[in-house]
C-alpha cells in the first residue's frame, strides 16, 4: 500500500522553509499532496492559480509531489481524498499553540487522521511568507528565502505596485 500525506497551507507564497518540509515529507511518504487552501475569509496576496504554479515550479525535481486546492474543512478534504496523514511544520514554540489547536480539532472531526509535525532546517526557522513579502515590498532581494520562480514573481508584483 502506498503511503500518502497531505501538506495543507496558504503558501502565499511558498518559501524555502515550506520546500524544506516538502523534501522531508517526500523521504517519508510515497506521494505528497501539497494542498493550497482557498478559504475566502482569509485575504491572500497571490491568487490560488499563482500559488499553485509557484509550488509546481519549485517542486519540479520531486515527482512524488502533486499540487491541489481545497476549500472548507481540511477534515472533509481528507475524507474525500481518502488520506489519513497531514503534514504541518513547527518552526518555533510559538507555532505550537495554533498547530496543537488545529490538530486537535481536526482529529475530533476526523478521528482516524494523524498530524505529523516536521521541523525545518534551522536556517529556515525564522521564515514566514508574510515576512518574505515584507522584505520584497521594501525592495530587498528575496532570493535567499524563496526559489527562483517565486523570487521572480515577488519582484514583478512589488515593482508593479510601486
Ligand atoms: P497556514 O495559513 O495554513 O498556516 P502557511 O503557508 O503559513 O499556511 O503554513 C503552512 C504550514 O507550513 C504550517 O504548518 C506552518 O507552520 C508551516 N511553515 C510555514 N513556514 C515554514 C517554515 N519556514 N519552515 C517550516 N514550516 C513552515
Amino acid at each position: 500500500m502506498s503511503r500518502v500525506a497531505i501538506y495543507p497551507g496558504s503558501f502565499d507564497p511558498v518559501t524555502r522553509g515550506h520546500m524544506d518540509l516538502v523534501q522531508r515529507a517526500c523521504r517519508l511518504f510515497d506521494r505528497l499532496i501539497v494542498a493550497v487552501s482557498t478559504n475566502p475569509s482569509k485575504k491572500h496576496t497571490f491568487s490560488v492559480d499563482a500559488r499553485i504554479r509557484m509550488i509546481e515550479e519549485s517542486a519540479r525535481h520531486l515527482p512524488q509531489v502533486e499540487v491541489d486546492t481545497f476549500s472548507g474543512l481540511l477534515a472533509s478534504y481528507l475524507k474525500r481524498k481518502k488520506v489519513r496523514v497531514v503534514i504541518r511544520g513547527l518552526r518555533v514554540v510559538s507555532d505550537l499553540d495554533y498547530e496543537f489547536q488545529m490538530a486537535s480539532m481536526n482529529r475530533r472531526l476526523c478521528p482516524d487522521m494523524e498530524t505529523v509535525f516536521l521541523m525545518p532546517d534551522e536556517q529556515y526557522t525564522y521564515l514566514a511568507s508574510s515576512m518574505v513579502k515584507e522584505v520584497a515590498r521594501m525592495g530587498a532581494p528575496p532570493d535567499a528565502f524563496v526559489t527562483a520562480p517565486v523570487a521572480r514573481l515577488l519582484r514583478r508584483t512589488f515593482r508593479a505596485r510601486k
